[in-house]
């Protein structure tokens, strides 16, 4: 749902211009730096995309479903890992506490991510449970006033630069399944927090993510989101919108790897004629371009209705299923136009053939999205 189409195209026309002139540029000096540069940080911060998706009242945007995913198409066109840092503060690091958090909670935490003051982060995955997320390990003992939490949580972005982080643990250890985990804010001073050092990635160099461990860290109670038992629940509505945010920057990436792979084709002459003038190589672009689009409709589609209050868990899945695997389709085309050069990392598009394969891996593997749909497809039918 777009509440207001000439709001949202000036918005949208911002951040394209932000991308072209300001991360654009800044790409190569993030990759080698392994850091988001301090300006393009504040300026981040200014224009508001910390608090894309958090409500106005509580100082973000607000952004619709739909809108955001403009923006996200938007924010694809360079390098994910500038997405990355901002990401978790609209998406899967506040959204518990958008959805099922306390006024208190939502008063004390959201208008500090709406600005960036500070960041938060989401903590599901651990060495043991990645896919089967519900099988986690980390405890929550309650005593008192507070929860005890104990455990290991793994690849975690944004854990190093988190001021806050939101952690499922096992609050009834009778129930080994998804009923028996809870969702907690864990502020960063809380003692018995380690973090581990941070993980050497094969892509989105400046995007960080390092185990979290917890030994011990005492939460005060008034920190779970929701009612204990819901945790996981809250987890798997929040990833739902999350597939769909991370569909919508797919749809980004590709229409970025295909306009440089356009630009190489039209640019380089081999057999006396541009690349763009063969028909192989056309071929390619084609089905780049028909692909990118079909993604960028299923997503736009999904979003809508999912504005619309409708039930969207197998779109949402298929979308983040189908636009994953078409970037890296995409991005394997756009290497293979750049012929030797696509191999060089003078060219964006070798950085951005590794930056895309994570899309395939994290908030659900495709292999998980395939199993939702058809899990609903069979449920439906019976
Ligand atoms: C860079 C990066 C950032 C991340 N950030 C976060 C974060 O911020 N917070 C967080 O909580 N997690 C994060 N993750 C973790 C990510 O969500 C998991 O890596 C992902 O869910 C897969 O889990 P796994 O790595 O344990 O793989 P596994 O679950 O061990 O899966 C290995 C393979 O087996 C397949 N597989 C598993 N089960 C089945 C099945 N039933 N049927 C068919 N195939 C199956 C998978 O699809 C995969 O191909 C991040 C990961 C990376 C790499």
């Amino acid at each position: 749902m777009i509440r207001d189409p000439e709001t949202i195209k000036q918005l949208v026309d911002l951040i394209e211009r932000f991308v072209r002139d300001r991360l654009v540029p800044a790409e190569n000096k993030m990759a080698e730096d392994a850091r988001l540069p301090d300006d393009i940080l504040q300026e981040m911060k200014e224009l508001g995309l910390f608090g894309l998706t958090i409500p106005e009242e509580y100082g973000g945007l607000g952004l619709t479903m739909e809108e955001e995913i403009l923006v996200s198409i938007a924010l694809g066109r360079t390098s994910p890992a500038f997405r990355s840092i901002m990401g978790t503060n609209n998406g899967i690091g506040s959204a518990a506490i958008v959805f099922n958090g306390t006024e208190a909670q939502k008063q004390k935490y959201l208008p500090r991510y709406a600005t960036g003051e500070w960041v938060s982060c989401f903590c599901l995955t651990e060495p043991d449970a990645g896919s089967d997320a519900a099988s986690l390990k980390t405890t929550a003992v309650r005593d008192g006033d507070h929860y005890i939490l104990n455990g290991t949580k793994r690849y975690i972005t944004n854990a190093k630069v988190a001021h806050t982080f939101n952690v499922m643990a096992r609050t009834d250890p009778d129930n080994k399944g998804a009923r028996g985990i809870s969702s907690f804010i864990v502020e960063k001073d809380t003692p018995g927090i380690t973090l581990g050092p941070v993980d050497k990635k094969m892509g989105q160099a400046g995007s960080l993510t390092c185990d979290v461990i917890f030994e011990d860290c005492r939460v005060p109670a008034e920190n779970i989101i929701g009612e204990e038992g819901e945790g996981f629940v809250t987890a798997m509505k929040v990833l739902d919108r999350g597939r769909l945010h991370i569909a919508g920057v797919s749809v980004g990436v590709a229409e970025r790897l295909i306009k440089d792979a356009l630009d190489y084709a039209i640019q380089r002459k081999q057999f006396g004629k541009p690349l763009a003038e063969q028909q192989l190589i056309q071929a390619m672009l084609a089905d780049s371009q028909t692909e990118a689009y079909a993604a960028k409709c299923m997503v736009l589609e999904t979003a809508r209705k999912r504005d619309n209050g409708e039930n969207v868990s197998t779109e949402s899945s298929a979308s983040k299923y189908f636009a994953t695997e078409m970037v890296g389709r995409v991005a394997d085309r756009a290497v293979q136009i750049h012929g030797g050069a696509g191999y060089m990392s003078e060219y964006a598009v070798e950085r951005f053939y590794r930056d895309v394969r994570l899309f395939r891996l994290y908030e659900g593997t495709s292999q998980i999205q395939q199993l939702i749909i058809a899990r609903n497809m069979i449920k439906a039918a019976s």
